[in-house]
């Protein structure tokens, strides 16, 4: 029971009144946007939500979060709004109606695409007088409100500072990395670059090994360890590509040559779709028919970069 209503005054001074919740619009509902509008509502944010599908949003506002009728009165009701928007793209759909709400705003923008299109949208945002924080998130939505989770951010430094509480209800961990909007997306497409081309590699293993009878969770040890070995490779390989060195003491690209057509040729064997290693084996080719046999097959690395690989 609280003193107030027992009639007995505990002291002279008057309790101090309750700092006002944090608050904040989360745009955008897809996966990812409800796990950030549920981290929010976890942690005692007023949240106001806008998506194309209200229907996304019932579970959500059936936990305390309200519905604006439209953008703009999703935009008016926070200094911060979150966007997780498929695109760039999806971005301008949603806000260009309501771009007179913007000024003021502060946008992060969470949803992915390329460096380019991140610095087009943060002058766009500007010229309506909003400030855009480009963020790149690296987990996926069960990992969003999670302390270890991070995400890369760019654009003002004073603005990220002054909303680091909000984007640490994102992900605990959080990356500026400087003032260029771009440079948050270029991280992020950094991630999925690797990301993409790994987990393809993964799915023709699981074809090739159900192909010969196996099934994905019989050759889940094994890929998990060939997966986790990855990181020394990196560490390596990194110091000496700065370095300049493709010294070919450690492999040989005429032995990745020769590895890549194995796994080429075990994968037609198999029946199983060749598109993957057989492009992998036409970079290696490059790489021999530029006179790299010799050297390692880092020097890979130089010859995708200059572009003389394709
Ligand atoms: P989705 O593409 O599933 O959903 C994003 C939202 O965009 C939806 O609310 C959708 O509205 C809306 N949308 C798309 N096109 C339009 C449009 N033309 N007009 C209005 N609204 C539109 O994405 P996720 O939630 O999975 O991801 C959001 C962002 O986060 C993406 O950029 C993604 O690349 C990135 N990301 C995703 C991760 C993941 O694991 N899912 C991990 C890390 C980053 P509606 O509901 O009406 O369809």
């Amino acid at each position: 029971m609280h003193s107030s209503s027992t009639g007995q005054p505990q002291s002279q001074s008057q309790p101090p009144s309750p700092s006002p919740s944090p608050s904040v619009t989360v745009i955008g509902l897809g996966p990812m946007g409800r796990a950030m509008a549920a981290a929010f509502l976890d942690r005692g944010y007023e949240v106001t939500l806008w998506n194309r599908t209200a229907s996304r949003a019932d579970d959500l506002v059936a936990r305390g979060a309200r519905f604006a009728p439209d953008v703009a009165e999703a935009l008016a009701a926070n200094e911060v709004a979150v966007l997780s928007l498929t695109d760039y793209a999806a971005m301008y759909e949603v806000l260009e109606p309501a771009a007179a709400a913007l000024a003021g705003r502060v946008l992060v923008n969470l949803s992915s695409d390329t460096p380019e299109q991140a610095r087009a949208a943060a002058r766009w945002a500007a010229e309506r007088g909003a400030v855009q924080l480009t963020g790149g998130v690296t987990v996926p939505p069960s990992g969003i409100g999670r302390p270890e989770s991070s995400t890369f951010y760019s654009g003002p430094r004073e603005v990220f500072d002054a909303h680091r509480p909000l984007l640490e209800a994102v992900t605990g961990r959080t990356d500026h990395r400087g003032e260029d909007p771009g440079t948050a997306a270029l991280f992020y497409q950094i991630g999925m670059t690797m990301f993409w081309t790994s987990m393809l590699g993964y799915w023709q293993a699981v074809a090739l090994a159900r192909a010969n009878g196996l099934t994905a969770a019989g050759i889940l040890e094994h890929a998990a360890d060939t997966a986790n070995s990855l990181p020394g490779f990196f560490a390596f390989y990194a110091e000496r590509i700065d370095a300049g060195r493709h010294d070919g003491d450690v492999d040989r690209l005429a032995m990745a040559m020769a590895s890549v057509e194995h796994v080429l040729h075990t994968s037609a064997a198999a029946g199983v779709d060749t598109t993957l290693p057989a492009a992998v084996a036409a970079l290696v080719r490059r790489g021999m028919d530029a006179g790299h046999a010799a050297d390692s097959f880092s020097a890979l690395a130089d010859l995708m970069g200059s572009g003389a690989g394709a």
